[in-house]
């Protein structure tokens, strides 16, 4: 079976070869998660929730759609698995800072008859012809919009609204158009960015050419990662949000060790005999990048 690639495998890699080691060749468990993409996909929930009544022709209130993130939270919520890395910040903080990001989108789209949905949490995948291997990811919102033109709607939870040179060379949402246009491929399409703690929406477009680009940079990198055997540890600021620092001796701001923790050593085992297995998995549909820490 062909390897299946994502954005944010490919973006584990590129950030740290040893993380994207732990996580898709050892498959190492995460026993926890941070915060920032726990919010991140409560959120992300509660709006395809959001979106599905809408497509029945019901507009639930935005009390309810606050009250569904809350009952969300509580019944997901595990205190041990999930981890706070900003000093001083509070569970409290962040179930606000959700609600402030689902506030703000309810309020600005509703009552949510601005464009036509096609598809909620869609999956979409193209194949590379000549090496085989898949890209796939998870579309948050695929739309229709009044002018025709088909829009990639993506959701984030982050505390920065990147730059519009950022977003113009973005590769998230280019590759997901890459998929698309296979399926529609005369439609003009549009990649859309809810900032949605902002209420902001920013909004790119690209060039046949350009994603033809994209695509042969992917293949490249999908080259490198297949034929990389060190995997060295990149350690960076994101070390602190990285499920694998208790066990790395290269994460930023610990002491070095010489071997892994022996704590870590139990999955590290358990990991390394599964690491025989073929190939990695998909990576999960909602799992947030670095780039959407909040
Ligand atoms: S702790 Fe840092 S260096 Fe180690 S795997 Fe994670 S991101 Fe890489």
């Amino acid at each position: 079976m062909p390897t299946v690639y994502s954005h944010s495998r490919l973006s584990c890699f590129e950030d740290c070869p040893k993380r994207f080691h732990y996580r898709y060749i050892l498959k190492v468990p995460a026993e926890t998660q941070s915060i920032e993409g726990f919010v991140g996909k409560q959120v992300h929930e509660v709006l395809e929730r959001l979106h599905r009544f809408v497509l029945q022709g019901l507009v639930p209130s935005l009390e309810k759609v606050l009250f569904r993130f809350r009952a969300l939270w509580e019944e997901s919520f595990e205190p041990d698995q999930v981890r706070i890395v900003r000093e001083g910040q509070t569970v409290e903080h962040y179930v606000d800072y959700g609600e402030r990001c689902l506030r703000q989108y309810y309020r600005l789209h509703y009552p949510f008859d601005a464009d036509e949905t096609l598809g909620l949490e869609e999956r979409i995948q193209y194949r590379d012809p000549e090496h085989g291997y898949r890209v796939q990811g998870f579309v948050d919102r695929i739309v229709r919009a009044r002018d025709g033109t088909i829009e990639i709607h993506d959701y984030k939870t982050s505390r920065r609204i990147p730059s519009q040179k950022r977003l113009d060379a973005d590769r998230q949402l280019a590759l997901y158009q890459i998929a698309l246009r296979e399926k529609h491929p005369d439609t003009p399409m549009r990649l859309v960015w809810h900032y949605l703690t902002f209420g902001a929406t920013r909004v790119s477009t690209r060039t046949p050419e350009q994603l033809d680009a994209l695509r042969a940079a992917i293949g490249d990198l999908v080259q490198r990662i297949e034929s990389e055997e060190r995997f060295e540890a990149r350690p960076s600021a994101l070390c602190d949000w990285c499920e694998y620092r208790d066990a790395c001796p290269a994460a930023r701001g610990k002491p070095k060790a010489a071997v892994e923790p022996a704590a870590a050593q139990p999955a590290m085992a358990r990991a390394a005999t599964r690491s025989a297995a073929p190939k990695p998995a998909p990576t999960a549909p909602s799992a947030p990048s670095q780039m959407d820490l909040l």
